[in-house]
């Protein structure tokens, strides 16, 4: 590998999702940085943060548009894949169209395991219910200017309110995160290549261990995407020559020896939205760095 393996860069959102740049334009840019390979990774179905994402129906066109692409510019590798997120801003995370995601060159699960995230999922999902009752009640007591119908109009508030807080129990109970267990048991449906995106390596280490880790990644032939970018910094700030810790840097030994004896692919990319300081698509080399300096294998593609 080493020399030879191309330099590509495996992770990047277009306007078919949160990113800035047309799917063209971000080729073009790939290109510009003399990466031979790219990735076009836009958001699977996600309601975090209200961004753009691609739903079922429309993934059929978004890779008849990625095929246009790779008539256009025959010297680069464009590959086709989506970023599914696994946490509970997802509704339809237990029930993927595995038949139309088998057509993409590989997916990547973000958020696996982290438990936060579910977290403040619930604590948004629940922000955005209540503003919308309170938008309803006000615009109800706008309409109203006699007691009996201020008197109906908490009434129904405060049902309301109740119906609301049932329907987040019955939903917290029957949700949350997905996680690698649950990841390896989907596994068996896809078969295009599957990574975790910028997983949080410390905590998936500290739950499965170093060396069941390495054993289930390889075994279950799910790659590791390292972000070499400050977008998705384990800890921002910390190392002061780059102001940031990728997420699969200063890892222990025991689990690095583990990666390269079990044969754990890693993929560099940098999770470009807009191509800054904080994204920028050239940084994907920090982590093809981090990959060659632990002699850890590439994934390829
Ligand atoms: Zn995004
Ligand atoms: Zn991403």
């Amino acid at each position: 590998m080493g020399e030879n393996y191309p330099s590509g860069t495996y992770h990047n959102h277009t306007t078919w999702s949160d990113g800035v740049y047309t799917p063209e334009q971000l080729v073009e840019r790939a290109i510009q940085l003399g990466f031979t390979e790219v990735g076009i990774t836009d958001h699977y179905l996600t309601l975090k943060g209200g961004i753009n994402c691609v739903k079922s129906e429309q993934i059929a066109d978004y890779i008849s548009m990625i095929d246009q692409l790779r008539k256009k510019y025959l010297n680069t590798k464009i590959l086709s894949s989506l970023e599914i997120d696994v946490s509970m801003f997802n509704l339809d995370r237990n029930n993927l169209p595995f038949d139309k995601l088998n057509k993409l060159d590989y997916v990547l699960f973000e958020y696996v395991d982290e438990q936060d995230v579910s977290l403040w999922a619930k604590t948004e999902m629940r922000r955005g219910k209540m503003l919308q009752i309170i938008q309803d009640v006000k615009r109800e007591l706008e309409q109203t200017n006699k007691p009996e119908e201020l008197e109906s109009a908490i009434v129904k508030y405060i049902q309301e309110r109740e119906d609301i807080q049932q329907a987040l129990r019955d939903f917290e109970q029957t949700s949350g995160v997905l996680n690698l267990e649950d990841i390896i048991k989907m596994r068996k449906s896809l078969t295009c290549k599957v990574g975790l995106a910028h997983p949080n390596m410390e905590n998936l280490i500290k739950i499965y261990g170093a060396e069941d880790l390495a054993k289930f990644l390889s075994e279950n032939d799910i790659f590791v995407d390292v972000c070499g970018s400050a977008r998705n910094s384990k800890k921002d700030y910390t190392d002061n020559k780059r102001g940031f810790v990728l997420n699969a840097e200063n890892l222990s030994e025991e689990f690095n020896d583990a990666a390269r004896s079990y044969g754990v692919k890693f993929s560099p990319s940098s999770d470009t939205h807009k191509d800054n300081e904080r994204d920028s698509m050239k940084d994907t080399l920090n982590a093809t760095q981090l990959i060659q300096i632990n002699d850890w294998a590439f994934q390829e593609f």
